[in-house]
């Protein structure tokens, strides 16, 4: 069986939902055919089970949700971040003078970011990309056959069925099978770290507060979610997390607390933890023929700053501008010059943002005695920099820069 399409999605997860609510879902003024088509059955992985996973969504990605009519089905999940601290320690538990502060001053237009469990914001997208007539899911089916062009794309399901269109967005996650298959190359390293993620309960309120306690095996983040409830990002190299990993629940528990500290009372572990390996990937180009990349497939970064899916949502809103544009003047969505358009816009961004996280993992895990002077001195003098401090804030909300319309919060 042969279905046609404007656009096929592949990857019906965090990335291919936006992508598919940006490109034809209830909020699109003109909206375009989709076939969202993943080898797993979304509905059965949007489970209202708490699994402990959560996303920072900078201001400019909650923009997006509101356009997208996301957002007012999540806003009373969503703790919003009104302060920021960062530390620099040798020792886990041991004193964490804070040198660089974010407050209310810093942040004049709102919070930069709103912590969000991943459920929460997964179920939303699923019901309004369910309820969107433009957007045919096609699921349970592994693609397993690509071609591009030279006018058309298709894919090939496990199951027999091909589908065809004028494009392909391929949000299949980092080990993307549809880049593989258009032969895009990736550059980039492993960390020889793992990024252990858990929540916490905690006898007191941690008022918005976000802390990012840099140590010499990695950055360890406290990310205030709703109620008395954080969010753990615990970056170990990576043979100390497959050990931690390992230990026995209390144990696990004990050496999570000795990092946490005991400045919010009483902790407990409220979520299972995961273990993720961490990388810096970039493919070296975001499209090929009939082919555009969008979030893991395109790129993974270090977590430290949590902007991994804000990453991915910048992609899906520069390609909504993109595919928009040419498609109200009538002109070939999947075109070369669509396409160029769309790799220029976001490659250069994604590469000073994956450097930037790079560059700040290296400089914080390095225990020379003068880089560590060097770099305190530095993080004190921007604490009393407002104007530099702004300028921070809003280069983490995402507002800043050359915006597409979704993350100026306009509909496409
Ligand atoms: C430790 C850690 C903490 C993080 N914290 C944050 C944070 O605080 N904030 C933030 O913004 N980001 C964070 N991130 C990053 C974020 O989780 C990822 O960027 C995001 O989940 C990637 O989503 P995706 O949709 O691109 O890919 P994936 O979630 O990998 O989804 C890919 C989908 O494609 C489907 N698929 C693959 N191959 C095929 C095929 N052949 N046929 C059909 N379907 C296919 C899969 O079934 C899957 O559903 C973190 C990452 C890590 C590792």
């Amino acid at each position: 069986m042969t279905k046609a399409y404007d656009i096929i999605v592949i990857g019906a997860a965090l990335n291919g939902l936006a992508a598919a609510l940006a490109l034809g879902g209830r909020q699109v003024k003109r909206p375009l055919e989709i076939a969202l088509v993943d080898a797993r059955d979304p509905r059965a992985f949007a489970s209202n089970a708490f699994d402990g996973r959560a996303s920072a969504i900078t201001a400019a990605a909650r923009r997006m949700f509101g356009a997208l009519g996301v957002w007012d089905k999540v806003a009373h999940e969503a703790q919003p971040m009104t302060d920021i601290i960062v530390t620099d320690s040798a020792i886990p538990g041991g004193a964490r003078p804070v040198l660089l502060q974010f407050g209310a001053d810093d942040m004049k237009g709102g919070p930069s970011a709103h912590m969000i469990e991943n459920r929460f914001l997964y179920a939303a997208m699923l019901e309004e990309a369910e309820a969107a007539p433009h957007i045919s899911f096609v699921v349970g089916d592994p693609v397993e056959g690509y071609s591009f062009g030279p006018g058309l794309a298709a894919v090939r399901l496990a199951g027999g069925t091909v589908l065809r269109a004028p494009l392909i967005v391929a949000a299949d996650g980092r080990n993307s099978p549809a880049r593989e298959a258009a032969g895009i190359k990736l550059i980039g390293w492993p960390y020889d770290q793992m990024g252990l993620v858990a929540t916490v309960e905690h006898e007191l309120p941690h008022n918005g507060r976000a802390e990012e306690h840099f140590t010499p095996s990695g950055p360890f983040a406290i990310l205030p979610l709703p109620g008395n409830r954080s969010s753990l990002v615990w970056s170990e190299r990576t043979e100390a997390a497959q050990r931690m990993l390992a230990l026995p629940l209390p144990d696990f528990e004990e050496e999570l607390k000795l990092r946490f500290g005991s400045h919010l009372g009483e902790v407990k572990l409220i979520s299972g933890r995961h273990g993720y390996p961490l990388a810096m990937y970039l493919a070296e180009s975001f499209s090929a023929p009939r082919l555009a990349l969008v979030g893991d497939a395109a790129h993974v970064l270090h977590p430290l700053a949590g902007l991994g899916f804000n990453l991915g949502l910048r992609d899906v809103a520069a390609l909504a501008d993109c595919i928009h544009d040419a498609s109200g003047l009538g002109l070939d969505i999947g075109s070369e010059a669509v396409l160029d358009r769309y790799t220029q816009w976001r490659r250069f961004d994604t590469v000073a943002t994956g450097a930037a996280m790079d560059g700040m993992n290296r400089l914080f895990a390095n225990t020379n005695p003068v880089l560590t002077l060097l770099r305190r001195a530095g993080l004190l003098v921007v604490n009393r920099m407002g104007g530099m401090k702004s300028m921070f804030v809003s280069e983490a909300a995402g507002i800043s820069g050359n915006l597409p319309k979704l993350l100026r919060g306009e509909k496409v």
